[in-house]
């Protein structure tokens, strides 16, 4: 950057008021974030957008084949070699759009789960800036393996679904289920390179935490040994202090919108070696995870992210995470997908336990709670691209 260069703004939504000291911090993670978010919504769209551009070919030709046969789509199908003549064509075409498909879903899931490991490596050394040692292990290919099966099932299913009986019951209705349930795979390709691409990132920020961890340990031992070999005592006090001291590990960072259960981990610290505790939530309701897990993503879709912290930099960081988490529940920011009623249920019950945010923010919650909804907001500008896949 260029000196005298402006900062990159904070994220518009970020309270910079309560953020304070954390906003470098906060800007890096953001910045973080909404890379990984780009290059997930690359991956989903690369990974599945042949099929989908074929299956649509393939919905095109069984149409027209339709039309052909009984004259046009609102006409009833009737048994006779004009179906027969249909379902074979309906047959070659979904053939022919799932031909190669597994393979290739598979092999570009696999590639952009290696982007998003090495995406993770980068990111977690921009934060620890004296990590020396990035060899992380290669990420496993259960995305890519899930990508592939996803495409056989949607064609094996298709195919087993398609039949004279469904066509002559349903007419083009009939037809547009087969072709809606092999439409299904493209969306759960997506979903798969999307779970691929967050999880390969953030367990690599989490390696590369604890890599610099054990780093840390190491180098603090053999200056013991060689500063201070005889004195025992005063050696291993010198060692204890410089390994606590270097404790890493990984903080998450959830989405303000972000579900009520991923908010109810955002700021909480996982060091080396250990797991995120399961079962956290801000509703009063069973949580969907209840196992420890070792990074994001909580469940398909999430965008929560991860990035290194040591013990050392204090909990100014994790809290005011936190802080922002219990201010988005009091304020019943949400996506579309959860409902008002989730979001309610948990204001009140951070208020019960004390939300401990600016008292017009709380204020605002007891009349939202009273009213039984939360006021309209605007729609946030600048991640609003990248919903809409
Ligand atoms: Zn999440």
């Amino acid at each position: 950057m260029p000196p005298g260069a402006p900062l990159r703004a904070v994220a518009p939504w970020r309270e910079v008021r309560l953020v304070g000291s954390v906003r470098p911090t906060l800007e890096l993670a953001d910045e973080q974030a909404e890379a990984t978010i780009r290059l997930e919504l690359e991956a989903a769209r690369e990974s599945a957008g042949a099929l989908e551009r074929r299956v649509n070919a393939a919905r095109r030709e069984i149409l027209a084949s339709y039309v052909a046969a009984f004259g046009s789509t609102e006409e009833p199908a009737r048994f006779g070699p004009e179906l027969e003549g249909l379902l074979r064509g309906a047959e070659g075409s979904i053939r022919q759009a799932f031909d190669g498909q597994a393979g290739l879903a598979s092999q570009l899931t696999d590639r952009y789960v290696r982007e998003a490991h090495q995406l993770g490596v980068d990111h977690a050394a921009a934060v620890l800036e004296d990590v020396n040692t990035l060899e992380v292990p290669d990420p496993e290919g259960l995305e890519a393996a899930a990508a592939g099966e996803a495409v056989t099932r949607g064609r094996d299913d298709a195919l087993r679904l398609l039949s004279g009986p469904l066509v002559v019951a349903g007419g083009v209705a009939g037809l547009l289920a087969v072709v809606g349930r092999a439409n299904r795979a493209v969306a759960e390709v997506k979903a798969a390179t999307r779970t691929g691409v967050n999880r390969a990132h953030n367990l690599a920020v989490s390696e590369v935490a604890s890599e610099a961890s054990v780093g840390r340990v190491w180098i603090a031992e053999r200056d013991v040994s060689l500063t201070d070999p005889t004195g025992v005592k005063r050696a291993r006090g010198v060692r204890e202090a410089d390994v606590s001291e270097a404790r890493v590990g990984v903080v998450w960072i959830a989405e303000r919108d972000g579900c009520v259960e991923c908010l109810a981990y955002a700021g909480e610290v996982a060091y080396a070696g250990e797991e995120f505790p399961g079962g956290l939530t801000m509703d009063t309701k069973k949580p969907r995870n209840t196992r420890p897990l070792p990074s994001p993503p909580l469940h398909p879709n999430c965008r929560c992210s991860v990035i290194p912290y040591r013990e050392t930099d204090g909990a100014a960081f994790p809290d005011a995470l936190k802080r922002e988490a219990r201010r988005s529940v009091a304020k019943g920011w949400r996506v579309e997908s959860e409902s008002e009623a989730v979001r309610l249920r948990a204001a009140e019950s951070l208020l019960q336990r004390g939300a401990d945010l600016p008292q017009s923010v709380q204020d605002q919650a007891e009349r939202s709670l009273a009213r039984g909804s939360f006021p309209e907001r605007r729609r946030r500008a600048w991640r609003e691209a990248s919903t809409s896949s």
